[in-house]
């Protein structure tokens, strides 16, 4: 590279790159169903005007309390499968007998913008992410038992606990494909590890480095 004419820089225009914005870190959060996810990530976002919610699509029926377009955007069956062989998500899985997937283009707008993103996606879904998107970082939660988790789950009103349940042995023994696990025991607690893991992560970004 040539330099200025002071030496202080380089000459010509077309050299010069001017840096990079930084760009928003894909924060992945996964962990077996009824563990707490949402209750850390609704907290965080709550608390934190630097991050988005990803909203996934799904084919599962709306919860009473869940509202269209903010917790999922619901749609049927023939439409997820039109959005998948339009190339629309960046992945999708098929969750206890749904399907669910992470939007790609929304994603990758939002972090041009420079903010983070938290994505809630099964075990699955979030490794499938970290390989096709290095930068992402993937943080695992679990329950301190399966019987706390079944208990979290009755609570919710959940009905399928059986088949939520089936999936929580092999989701656990991936927890070493993830970057951080944060045991979900006592809230409070929990959630002031969530968002140190969260600040160490962004102090550890460049934020130029995504899929
Ligand atoms: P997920 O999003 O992982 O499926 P939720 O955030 O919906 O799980 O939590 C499931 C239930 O467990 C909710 O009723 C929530 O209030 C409760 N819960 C979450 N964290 C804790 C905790 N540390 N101790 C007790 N109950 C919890
Ligand atoms: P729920 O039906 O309880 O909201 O979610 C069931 C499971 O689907 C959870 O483990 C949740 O993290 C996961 N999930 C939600 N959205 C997505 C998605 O877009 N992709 C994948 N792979 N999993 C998702």
């Amino acid at each position: 590279m040539s330099n200025s004419p002071d030496g202080r820089g380089p000459a010509s225009t077309s050299e010069v790159q001017p840096d990079d914005p930084r760009k928003g870190v894909l924060i992945v959060v996964s962990g077996p169903s009824g563990v707490g996810k949402s209750t850390l990530i609704e907290r965080f976002l709550r608390e934190d005007s630097h991050s988005e919610f990803s909203i996934s699509y799904t084919t599962r029926q709306k919860r009473a309390h869940e509202i269209d377009g903010k917790d999922y955007h619901f749609v049927d069956e023939g439409t997820f499968e039109s959005m998948v062989a339009k190339g629309h998500f960046l992945e999708w899985e098929k969750v206890h007998g749904n399907l669910y997937g992470t939007p790609r283009a929304e994603i990758l707008s939002i972090l041009e913008t420079g903010k983070d993103i938290v994505l809630d996606i099964d075990v699955k879904g979030a490794v499938n992410i970290s390989g096709q998107c290095t930068a992402a970082r993937l943080i695992f939660i679990e329950p301190p038992s399966v019987g706390d988790l079944i208990n979290r789950l009755s609570l919710r009103g959940e009905r399928e606990i059986e088949t939520r349940m089936k999936r929580v042995e092999e989701e656990i023994a991936r927890k070493g494909e993830f970057g951080y696990t944060i045991v979900n025991d006592d809230l409070e607690k929990a959630y002031g590890t969530f968002r140190k893991v969260i600040d160490d992560i962004r102090r550890e970004d460049n934020g130029t480095n995504n899929c």
